[in-house]
């Protein structure tokens, strides 16, 4: 097969769009891609300060690798999760990339913050991932906003993103729906959100993180066996095996034909939250759940 710009062996097959490019012209279509999601939809500019969610897996580490690439000031954050056996490798992916590319790193140590994971899963029993999610985001939202970044990036695929769609069309979770999407506003204290890699598959992003040589962290979290939105990712799958294009056909038209009924809806819909009066996080208790979090697990003693 043969690249499709300069006509070269070509290195990475392209279903979706019926095309293959050799690693070179691979380069200059990946961040094409990542161009046209930023310029679309107004997610970046020059002088903004960018920061990063890295878990050290292959979608953020390539995010990250792309943004310092165009030129964008993108400082990584890593939120340290204290997982036996998995947290630590990831972090040692995350710090020699970022000392290889000389770029910014925070580091959030949960086991300084009071929470780390499994200590929070035992004293909750609630689904690992539910927490997880909940910690995380915090943590992004907080050093975004308390660090004075302009915008928080994450890692999300098309994989990530039709999955999703795909639960929450299936159950007509009309709040969720409401929120999906490549760029989330800012809103009370917690910066804008984007999605730089929203047009990208997986199998791209690993071909890319691959090609270019991104020494990322390939393991699954060990919490993530059974997950539901593995199965729906597992589905997408199948039908864009046999239908190839379906992942971006099925998301550019929730975008194009559904999001716009939807965004009013954001208004009406988001709940008018105050500040936690401890660490100053948006939240509708009278504390927030992540200053509840800390202070029942010091008591506990666990
Ligand atoms: Fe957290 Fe679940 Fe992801 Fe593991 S799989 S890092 S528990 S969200
Ligand atoms: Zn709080």
């Amino acid at each position: 097969m043969k690249c499709r710009r300069c006509g070269q062996e070509a290195e990475v097959e392209i279903r979706s769009h019926h095309t293959a490019f050799c690693r070179e012209c691979f380069f200059v279509y990946f961040k094409r891609q990542v161009q046209r999601a930023i310029k679309d939809w107004q997610m970046l500019r020059k002088q903004e300060r960018i920061l990063v969610a890295v878990s050290g897996g292959k979608d953020s580490l390539t995010l990250w690798d792309v943004l310092l690439d165009l030129g964008y000031d993108a400082t990584g954050l890593f939120v340290d999760l204290k997982i036996d056996g998995f947290s630590e490798k990831a972090k040692e992916k995350i710090e020699a990339f970022a000392q290889s590319r000389k770029a910014k790193l925070i580091i959030v140590d949960l086991e300084k913050e009071g929470i780390p994971i499994p200590k929070v899963m035992k004293h909750t029993g609630k689904e690992p991932c539910s927490v997880c999610g909940q910690v995380k985001r915090y943590y992004f939202n907080h050093i975004a906003y308390t660090q004075r970044f302009h915008v928080l990036a994450t890692g999300h695929n098309l994989d990530d993103e039709t999955s999703r769609l795909l639960a929450n069309l299936l159950r007509w979770q009309m709040f969720y729906l409401v929120d999906q999407g490549p760029v989330l506003p800012p809103a009370n204290r917690l910066v804008k959100k984007v999605k730089p890699l929203y047009r990208l598959t997986e199998y791209e992003i690993a071909a890319y993180a691959f090609l270019k040589g991104i020494d990322y962290f390939a393991e699954r979290c060990p919490f993530s066996q059974g997950a539901t939105f593995l199965k729906y990712k597992h589905y997408m799958n199948l039908l864009e095996y046999d239908f190839p294009g379906t992942k971006l056909d099925f998301y550019q038209g929730f975008l194009k034909k559904m999001k716009p009924f939807l965004t009013p809806l954001q208004k009406e819909e988001a709940p008018i939250a105050h500040l936690c009066p401890q660490c100053g996080y948006p939240t509708l208790a009278p504390v927030c759940g992540i200053c509840r979090l800390k202070e029942e697990i010091k008591k506990a003693g666990i």
